[in-house]
Order: C-alpha cells, then sequence, then structure tokens
C-alpha cells in the first residue's frame, strides 16, 4: 500500500525539484519518503496520514515557543486583520529593534530582512564597504545562507582562496573567501599574518549548528576578536541559528561570560526572531550600520523588509522568550533529553556524546565531541540513519542529516522527552554492528 506520504512526493517530484523547497527535506542523506506536514500544535506535528511526531527540528529552530502558541496566534491573526505589507515603515518595527537591541546589547543598529542568507549576505558587503577591503575568512563547517561568495570550501593552502561548493558560483566570486578549520588557533594565526591588511571580516558561528553542535573554544573566539581588532577587520557572529536559543542574549552571551566584556562587531541574526515567519536582521554599532544606504554608500533593500505580520510574530516570540526562567526551564529540558540519550546509548553499548545550550542540542555516534567538520564527519552514518528511520518509525522527528543541529521547545513537556528516551533505549538496541 502506498502511503500518502509517497504519493504527494511522487506529485512534488514532477514539478518541484528534488520534491522539496529546501535541499535538506528531500531526506537525501538518510533515505526514505520525507513527511508531508499536515499541522502543528505544541511540541507535535501530524503528517497528512494523522501520525503524531515529536518535533525536535522546530523548523530548524524558530519554533522556540511552540507551534501555534496563543500569545502569537492573536498577535499574528490581528497583524493579518491590519494589512499584510505596506512598504512604508511602521512602529512594530521600531518596537522589534528595540526588543532585539535590548537583549542583544552588542548591536546599537539593526536593520530588518527577510531571511538569514539576506541577512549574512548584507553584512558581508557593510563589512566590505565599512572597510574598503575585499578578502573574508570564514570555516569549514559553518554555514552562512546561500550567497555566491559563501558557497566555498578550502583551496590548497592558506595563500590560496576558496572553490565553489556549488555549480553556478564563478571561481572568481569565492576568490576572495578564505576557508580555514574551525577552531584552530594557528591557522588563523598564519592567515592574519599573509593577509592581515586585506581582511574585511572574519565570520563565524560561535556555535555551529550545521555541522550538529560545535562549539568554538573560548580561546578560539577570543583570538578571532583579537586579531580583528588589532588588524582592523570586523567580527562578524552569524547566530541566525544560536540567536536568542542557546540564551536570550544569543551565543556572545555564552562567551561574554568566559570573556568578559566580549562583543562581535556585527550580529547577523534570523529563525527564532522571527517566530516562523520570514524574518532576519543584521546589526552593530552606530559607525558601521551607518554605512548603509540611504545614510551610507553601502546598498540594500528589500520589498518585504520589516513586514508587519512578521514583526508582529518576532516580538510576541521574543515578549515569551524574555520571561524570567524561560531559558532555565528550556536549558535544563534540553540537558536532561541529550543526558537520558547518552544513558541508553551507554546501556546499548552504542559509541555516543552529546550537547546542548538553551534549546539546542547535536549529539554524534563518536566517543567523544568533535572540534571541527572532518571529526564531525566521523560520526557514524550507518548507525545514525538506522536511529533515525527507528525514531522516526517511533513518532519522533529527529533532523533527517547527522550534520544538523536539533531543537527543544518550551512546549515539550518532561513526558515528551522521557517518551522519546525510551524509544532511543529501544532503538539503540537494534543498530547493526
Ligand atoms: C539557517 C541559517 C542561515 C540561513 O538562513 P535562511 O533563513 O535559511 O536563509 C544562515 N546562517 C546560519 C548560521 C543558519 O543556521
Amino acid at each position: 500500500m502506498t502511503d500518502l506520504n509517497e504519493t504527494l512526493f511522487n506529485r512534488a517530484k514532477q514539478i518541484i525539484p528534488g520534491g522539496v523547497n529546501s535541499p535538506v527535506r528531500a531526506f537525501k542523506a538518510v533515505g526514505g519518503t520525507p513527511k508531508f506536514i499536515d499541522h502543528a500544535k505544541g511540541a507535535y506535528f501530524w503528517d497528512v496520514t494523522q501520525k503524531r511526531f515529536i518535533d525536535y527540528i522546530g523548523s530548524w529552530g524558530p519554533m522556540i515557543v511552540g507551534h501555534s502558541h496563543p500569545e502569537v496566534l492573536e498577535a499574528v491573526q490581528k497583524a493579518a486583520l491590519e494589512g499584510f505589507s505596506y512598504g512604508a515603515p511602521t512602529l512594530r518595527e521600531i518596537e522589534l529593534v528595540e526588543a532585539l537591541i535590548k537583549i542583544t546589547p552588542s548591536m546599537e543598529m539593526v536593520r530588518l530582512v527577510s531571511s538569514g542568507t539576506e541577512a549574512a549576505m548584507s553584512a558581508i558587503r557593510l563589512a566590505r564597504g565599512a572597510t574598503g577591503r575585499t578578502k573574508l575568512i570564514k570555516f569549514e563547517g559553518c554555514y552562512h545562507g546561500h550567497a555566491d561568495a559563501l558557497l566555498v570550501k578550502a583551496g590548497s593552502g592558506l595563500a590560496t582562496f576558496g572553490n565553489p561548493t556549488s555549480a553556478g558560483v564563478p571561481a572568481e566570486v569565492v576568490k576572495d573567501t578564505l576557508v580555514l578549520e574551525y577552531n584552530n588557533l594557528s591557522q588563523l594565526e598564519e592567515a592574519f599574518s599573509l593577509h592581515h591588511d586585506q581582511i574585511a571580516c572574519v565570520m563565524i558561528e560561535p556555535i555551529a549548528g550545521n555541522m550538529n553542535f560545535v562549539r568554538a573554544t573560548p580561546e578560539f573566539i577570543q583570538k578571532c576578536r583579537e586579531l580583528c581588532t588589532r588588524h582592523g577587520a570586523l567580527l562578524v557572529f552569524d547566530e541566525v541559528m544560536s540567536g536568542c536559543r542557546v540564551a536570550l542574549g544569543s551565543a556572545q552571551s555564552v562567551y561574554a561570560k568566559l570573556l568578559p566584556g566580549f562583543e562581535p562587531d556585527i550580529t547577523v541574526m534570523g529563525k527564532v526572531i522571527g517566530g516562523g515567519m520570514p524574518l532576519a536582521a543584521f546589526g552593530g554599532k552606530k559607525a558601521v550600520m551607518e554605512q548603509l544606504a540611504p545614510m551610507g554608500p553601502v546598498y540594500q533593500a528589500g520589498t518585504l523588509s520589516g513586514n508587519p505580520v512578521a514583526t508582529a510574530c518576532g516580538l510576541a516570540t521574543l515578549n515569551i522568550i524574555s520571561r524570567p526562567g524561560f531559558f532555565d526551564n528550556l536549558n535544563q529540558k534540553t540537558k536532561r533529553l541529550i543526558k537520558g540519550l547518552e544513558q541508553v546509548a551507554s546501556q546499548a553499548s552504542v559509541e555516543f556524546c552529546g550537547d546542548a545550550e538553551g534549546g539546542m542540542f547535536g549529539f554524534f555516534l563518536l566517543p567523544e565531541l568533535p572540534q571541527n567538520y572532518p571529526q564531525v564527519m566521523k560520526s557514524n552514518s550507518a548507525h545514525f540513519n538506522q536511529f533515525f528511520h527507528g525514531m522516526l518509525d517511533a513518532g519522533v522527528y529527529l533532523a533527517p542529516a547527522l550534520y544538523e543541529a536539533g531543537f527543544v521547545s518550551a512546549a515539550h513537556t518532561d513526558a515528551d522527552i522521557d517518551e522519546t528516551i525510551e524509544h532511543a533505549a529501544k532503538v539503540f538496541k537494534t543498530l547493526k554492528h
């Protein structure tokens, strides 16, 4: 019997490339048929066969308060009644930016856009425009959206720049992007000693969620900060995933606790700040942000930027996550999930380790936590795929690729976490060695 998901996937594949509008949704890494989602509420979504899943991707991060939260729904419905988009400024844009600046004091000014890709791309243009330099440093395993200059892998050495990772990206467009190993202090120092007066910015995911979950070491963040300051480059924190997700003050607040006074120069945000609507942002110090049009020479614009329905959704979400105890609760739940998974994996003699911060987690089928992308990719992919499908059959939806992070929302209950761990205990025992 063909399942309705399969019927829809076949229908979609006729008219949408790969049947999906973003590649990871196609389950290519894990095999099988993706679930077509019918509706969602709290910590769950239901596919078109009305099978319920405990949702650990939360739209890849945004749904931190859970799906269809009544306060968010009310704000969105009210905003929708007032019109969808005006192409003229609104009060809610000011309120959202004020809220962002309050919880992220490294940003004195913010520009709103519609996607993380757009925010990261604009941040790089701004860094180049503000410094008058062209070269940028990024790290292997960090994703900053799909702008041309960022779809790049390392060249053959530190003196040579990157090669495109996508067809359609001309080599000339990535020739100013230098790709280094994450958490590698000596490579970073060497790169600065070679190219110091040409580097516009260093862009980093401080807690990298696009290679599952890898923290930059505090020493590495400190070194990024020092070298950027010394050589007049800007430090850009891409917090599209970690922003308002690992802590209310984002990953930069986690590092500021370890490195007093620490601040990035530019922050890129997305996902949580839109609460599930297309909304993203980038911000920094006034002197840098004032380089943007219409004040300065760096052009950037958007028809739907600061959209009134999206800002209503983002504001309602930020309002909920700003309440006392929100992140303590979320952090406890996420840590309990990872501890529980570690315990049942060890009982089944499966090599497994994990890490979590706030409402974001990662796990690896490895004996110890990886520090960089090559180590992440040593995770046992055959085991991961069996684990993923075992959990999916049991009604637990994990990210369908071993290099993706997972997300817990405030709507996940202790009972949901316990149920997940119980299923995992059974699935771990079935993994073929
Ligand atoms: C998701 C993500 C992006 C891209 O955001 P989109 O809204 O998908 O364009 C950029 N950077 C990071 C760190 C992300 O996780």
